[in-house]
């Protein structure tokens, strides 16, 4: 067996996946194995190295094996010759489902556009039907972008601007801090060369005498917090501030670092809530707090359902420094979002979870539910949303993509004369023939969320009054029927 495969079963073995959830890891990965075998990357190492990596990220995320498989799978369909139904045969409609999925948002082109980004993270969480898609797409492009030195310079800059406009928003709208903190610092140094030189410079002389400042008040702190017994502190860590947020923050205080107060800030991890509120009260009591800058996220999560307690004091030497304060659960919650639902459900096991059972499974149904509310007001009901984990806001609405990437919003049961008229009017005129996801179509083809759409136009072709028979959209109706009554005329 290889190393790689054992790496991946590691990841997965003190989780509840049974044996026939390994075996079909197994054998995703010997399929997806010889579907690559003999392609390499930009960077001269095997092709499959990168969706091994994807379904190793979708394994440490925690979820179930059906993704992982589709992980390890989610570019064969594109990039090899295995064919979707050979992939039905062998692994099932779940896996095919979601590679099918990963395979029509990866379609998806964003070209710097700013008005449509949004609707653009809308279609994707739309097209993919099933949360697990998005996961397998993001896990895809973090690999994607830690290895994008050796893509084409000019490549290069489109990915890193749809990672930072597209993928690193739709990580943090799913709750997932980390990944999106990690794909916009990835993105960074593409997007702005010149500031990421310079703020890598400062950071560093910063950096240097800091850590010795914070092991100082660190060393303070559990002094003090050893005194009051009755708070149970899990852990203090201290975090550095990511570059790609510390630029954010530094044009709002024209670029002046001393400014900053949160470059590197204590993170105290603790057991209950009350003992949050107990070390804010010690930490307030030890310096005192900078005015306006306590921020209470556990009284009132942010939309995105992070939680923690945040204040800036005036600490050792004067130097304002900011401390974070949380539960071990927050901590998950925010670094790990909507996955941390499945990291609950194993740790359903343990003391801890039985007794806090209905005040976990509470805040997590209230977080996703608020989450993807802020999305669309359009679920019907969220319990059966939360169990089924699909995402289904836009019953009556399709996304299909144009040649060139672009995704084009329609009515369901919209066929290509509809496409063809939402592109442009003369498209639409001159329409003759259609081809969906490269195969021809009839012009009443029923079009779904995900096809890719093209159309044949010839230049003497007009309008005909059948296809009033099944278009969908107004604006295909009506021009139809004005074209045709000039031709009457
Ligand atoms: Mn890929």
């Amino acid at each position: 067996m290889s190393s790689q495969l054992d790496r991946l079963l590691e990841t997965v073995q003190k989780r509840n996946i049974d044996g026939s959830g390994l075996d079909l890891i197994r054998r995703a990965y010997i399929r997806a194995e010889n579907e690559h075998a003999g392609q390499k990357r930009k960077s001269g190492e095997p092709y499959f190295n990168h969706v091994f990596e994807t379904a190793l990220t979708v394994a440490q995320w925690q979820l179930d094996s059906t993704a992982i498989a589709a992980a390890l799978l989610h570019d064969t369909l594109e990039d090899t010759s295995y064919r979707e139904e050979e992939m039905r045969k062998e692994f099932g409609e779940e896996v095919t489902f979601l590679v099918l999925g990963v395979t029509k948002i990866s379609r998806l082109k964003y070209r710097g556009n700013q008005a449509q980004a949004e609707t653009l993270k809308k279609m994707i969480l739309a097209i993919s039907q099933d949360i697990r898609v998005v996961f397998v797409k993001l896990a895809d492009r973090l690999h994607n972008m830690r290895t994008l030195q050796y893509v084409l310079p000019e490549k290069q800059k489109r990915i890193a601007l749809e990672t930072n406009e597209i993928y690193a928003p739709l990580a943090y709208r799913m709750g997932l801090g980390v990944v999106s903190g990690e794909l916009e610092d990835l993105a960074f140094p593409y997007l702005h060369p010149e500031i990421y030189q310079v703020l890598k410079k400062k950071l560093k002389s910063h950096l240097e005498h800091g850590e010795v400042y914070i092991n100082r008040v660190k060393t303070k702190l559990i002094e003090t917090l050893d005194r009051h017994p009755q708070i149970k502190v899990i852990r203090i860590d201290s975090r550095v501030k990511r570059i790609s947020s510390l630029h954010k923050k530094l044009k709002r205080l024209d670029m002046d670092m001393n400014q900053v107060h949160d470059l590197i800030a204590l993170r105290i991890i603790v057991e209950k809530v009350s003992d949050c509120y107990a070390t804010l009260g010690v930490i307030h009591n030890l310096w005192p707090p900078l005015p306006g800058c306590i921020k209470d996220y556990i009284a009132l999560p942010k939309p995105n359902g992070y939680r923690s307690l945040h204040t800036s004091v005036i600490c050792l030497d004067n130097q304002p420094t900011e401390f974070q304060i949380r539960t071990q659960e927050m901590h998950y919650e925010n670094e790990y979002g909507i996955s941390a639902y499945w990291a609950y459900q194993e740790a359903k096991e343990s003391k801890d979870y039985q007794e806090n059972k209905a005040i976990f499974a509470n805040a997590l149904h209230a977080n996703w539910v608020n989450q993807l509310k802020a999305w669309q007001d359009k679920i019907d009901d969220p319990d059966e949303f939360i169990n089924s984990l699909k995402i289904d806001f836009f019953k009556d609405r399709i996304f299909v993509i144009t040649p060139r990437g672009e995704a084009i919003d329609l009515p369901a049961g919209s066929t290509p004369v509809d496409f063809a008229y939402a592109i442009h009017s003369d498209i639409g005129d001159h329409c003759f023939g259609a081809k969906v996801n490269n195969r021809m179509v009839q012009l009443n083809h029923e079009l779904q969320s995900g096809d890719m759409v093209e159309i044949l136009t010839q230049k003497n072709k007009k309008p005909s009054t059948a296809w009033l028979q099944f278009v969908k959209t107004r604006h295909a109706r009506e021009r139809i029927k004005s074209m045709n009554k000039e031709n009457i005329a």
